[in-house]
C-alpha cells in the first residue's frame, strides 16, 4: 500500500482524465493520473481532428493527446501507468487498487476512463482479430493499402473510417443494418461523393470467412429478406459503437443499464458518492466528442475543488 494519502487521484488519460489533470494541477492539487489500458485514450486511435477548437489546419488525434499529456505534465500533474481493478469507496479515504498490487489512496477521485470499442460477437470474429478484422482504420489500414475492405456500422466512427481508408485501400463497402446513416451530414455528404466507397444498405454480417492468411470474404445477411451473400475482402473494420470501461466500479458507483455512470446531480460530475466524480464518455452517452469529454474533465477538477475546500 501507498501510505501516502493524494488529494485527487484521476483514473483515465483521455481527453476528459487530462483536462481534469490540467485544473485540479494548476489549483496545486497535485494530481496523480492513472493511466490505465489506453493510454490517451480513443482519441489515440482516431485519424484527424477538425471540429476540436483552437487548430485552424486538420490535426491528428495522438498528436493532440501527445500534447495534451505533456500539458498536464508541465503543469505539474504526475502520470503513473497502471491500470485500477478494484476501488473502495466506502469510508473518507477512498482505496484503488491497481493491476500491478499497488494501493493508492486519496480524498477525491475523478473517474474518466472512458469508452471502449464494440465487437459483433462472432465467433469468427475472435478468430480472425488482428488477421483482417479489426477495430481501427488508423492502426491497421496501411496493411490493407490497394486491398478491398468493408466498414461495418452507420455512425460517426464507420463513416470516419471509410473515408479514411477509401484514401488507401482500392475499395471500401460500407454496410449498415439499416436504410439511413446514423453519423453527421457533412460526413455522408463525403462517403456519397467518394467513387470507391459502396454502401450496403439493410444488411448485417453473418459470418467472417478466411484462412490461415486471415480474412477472405464476409458472409452478409439482410435485414429484410433474410437472404445471405459473400463479399469479398481483404480486411474487415468493425466500427459499430463503445461500451463504457466501468467494469471495476460495478458495484461502488451507480450506473444506468448500460453501465454508464449516472451523475447524482445533472449538470454536475457528482456521482452517487461524496466525494468521487465522473467524465467524459463513461458518463456521456449522448455528446461522446473530446471538446465535450474535456469540458466534462474540467468541471469534475474544478468540483472536487469545491469539495474539497468544503
Ligand atoms: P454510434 O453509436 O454513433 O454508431 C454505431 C453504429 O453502429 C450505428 O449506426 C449502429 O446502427 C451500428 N451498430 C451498432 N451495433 C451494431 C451491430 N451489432 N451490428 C451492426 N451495426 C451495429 O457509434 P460511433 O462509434 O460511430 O460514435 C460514437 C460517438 O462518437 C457518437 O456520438 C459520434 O458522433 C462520436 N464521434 C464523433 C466523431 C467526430 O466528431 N469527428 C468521430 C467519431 C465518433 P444503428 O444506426 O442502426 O443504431
Amino acid at each position: 500500500m501507498n501510505d501516502q494519502k493524494e488529494k485527487i487521484i484521476i483514473i483515465g488519460s483521455g481527453a476528459a482524465g487530462l483536462t481534469a489533470a490540467i485544473y485540479a494541477a494548476r489549483a496545486n492539487l497535485n494530481p496523480i493520473v492513472i493511466e490505465g489500458i489506453q493510454p490517451g485514450g480513443q482519441l489515440t486511435i482516431t485519424t484527424d481532428v477538425e471540429n476540436y477548437p483552437g487548430y485552424a489546419e486538420v490535426v491528428q488525434g495522438p498528436w493532440m493527446m501527445e500534447q495534451m499529456r505533456a500539458q498536464a505534465i508541465n503543469v505539474g500533474a504526475r502520470i503513473v501507468s497502471d491500470i485500477i481493478v478494484g476501488v473502495d469507496f466506502s469510508k473518507n479515504i477512498k482505496k484503488l487498487t491497481c493491476d500491478s498490487n499497488k494501493i493508492f489512496q486519496a480524498d477525491t477521485v475523478i473517474v474518466a476512463t472512458g469508452a471502449q470499442a464494440r465487437w459483433l460477437g462472432l465467433e469468427s470474429e475472435k478468430q480472425y482479430n488482428g488477421k483482417g478484422v479489426s477495430a481501427c482504420a488508423t492502426c491497421d489500414g496501411f496493411f490493407y493499402r490497394g486491398k478491398e475492405v468493408a466498414v461495418i456500422g452507420g455512425g460517426n466512427t464507420a463513416v470516419e473510417e471509410a473515408l479514411y481508408l477509401s484514401n488507401i485501400c482500392s475499395k471500401v463497402t460500407l454496410i449498415h443494418r439499416r436504410d439511413q446513416l446514423r453519423s453527421e451530414k457533412i460526413l455522408q455528404d463525403r462517403l456519397f461523393k467518394k467513387g470507391n466507397i459502396d454502401v450496403i444498405w439493410n444488411n448485417i454480417v453473418s459470418e467472417i470467412k478466411g484462412d490461415s492468411n486471415g480474412v477472405n470474404a464476409i458472409e452478409i445477411q439482410s435485414t429484410i429478406s433474410n437472404n445471405k451473400k459473400l463479399l469479398n475482402v481483404d480486411g474487415v473494420f468493425i466500427a459499430i459503437g463503445h461500451d463504457p470501461s466501468t467494469k471495476a466500479f460495478k458495484g461502488s458507483l451507480q450506473m444506468d443499464d448500460e453501465g454508464y455512470i449516472v451523475a447524482n446531480n445533472p449538470g454536475t460530475c457528482f456521482t452517487n458518492v461524496d466525494g468521487v466524480f465522473a467524465a467524459g464518455d463513461c458518463v456521456d452517452k449522448i455528446y461522446r466528442q473530446a471538446v465535450t469529454a474535456a469540458g466534462m474533465g474540467c468541471m469534475a477538477a474544478l468540483d472536487a475543488e469545491k469539495w474539497l475546500q468544503n
